[in-house]
């Protein structure tokens, strides 16, 4: 705690939304001259209400409660285009992943049910096989949003396809992954 001249102490200033995100992935968005360049890329851009720059111009204005309810950051396909365009190094895609982190940490309630069953069931292959079997994705997933009929005819066709593939062989560094797991786990108890 900071103390001031004449004895009396001040409590310590609350980290911006762009300090907590320097701190925890050590990006800067604070960097972020809006450019655009991350958003011309972006292939979700014309889905979502927020674009990479809107997200890292909200972080800047520290637009905590909003941004970590916002829909757009559970579109985001994680595919890095914005973070390879960025000419500042600001990493866009982390950014926005961290934001989930701390969405899911600090407000679980107020995200869409779908979305959160959709997360969790991807963590839990990830742990489960270093890797995503879709079918143990999609299991989970219904299981979680108690829709386990819908869409069941098209798998069939979708096994035919090679899309859906049965087997989920683990890959062989799994137990490396599943220890990533255990030390973020007891980073944020
Ligand atoms: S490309 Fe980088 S600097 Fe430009 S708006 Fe996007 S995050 Fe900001
Ligand atoms: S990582 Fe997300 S925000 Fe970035 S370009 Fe891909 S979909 Fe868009």
């Amino acid at each position: 705690m900071a103390s001031t001249e004449g004895g009396v102490k001040e409590a310590p200033r609350a980290r911006t939304l762009s300090e907590e995100i320097y701190r925890r992935t050590g990006r800067q968005p604070a960097r972020c001259y809006q450019c655009g360049k991350c958003s011309a890329g972006c292939p979700m851009a014309e889905e979502t209400e927020l674009r990479p720059h809107d997200i890292l111009r909200m972080v800047g204005l520290n637009q905590a409660d909003r941004l970590l309810t916002a829909k757009s950051l559970w579109l985001c396909a994680g595919c890095e285009t914005c973070t390879a365009r960025c000419p500042n190094d600001c990493d866009p895609a982390s950014v926005i992943d961290e934001l989930r982190s701390m969405a899911v940490a600090k407000q679980p309630d107020t995200l869409p049910r779908n979305l959160m069953a959709f997360h969790r069931s991807f963590l839990d292959q990830i742990r489960a096989h270093g890797r995503i079997s879709e079918l143990g994705l999609m299991v989970s997933y219904k299981l979680r949003t108690g829709s386990l009929f819908q869409d069941a005819t098209a798998a069939p066709g979708m096994v035919t396809r090679g899309k859906l593939h049965l087997g989920a062989p683990s890959i062989s560094g799994v137990e490396e992954v599943r220890a990533i797991f255990k030390a973020c786990e007891e980073e944020e108890r």
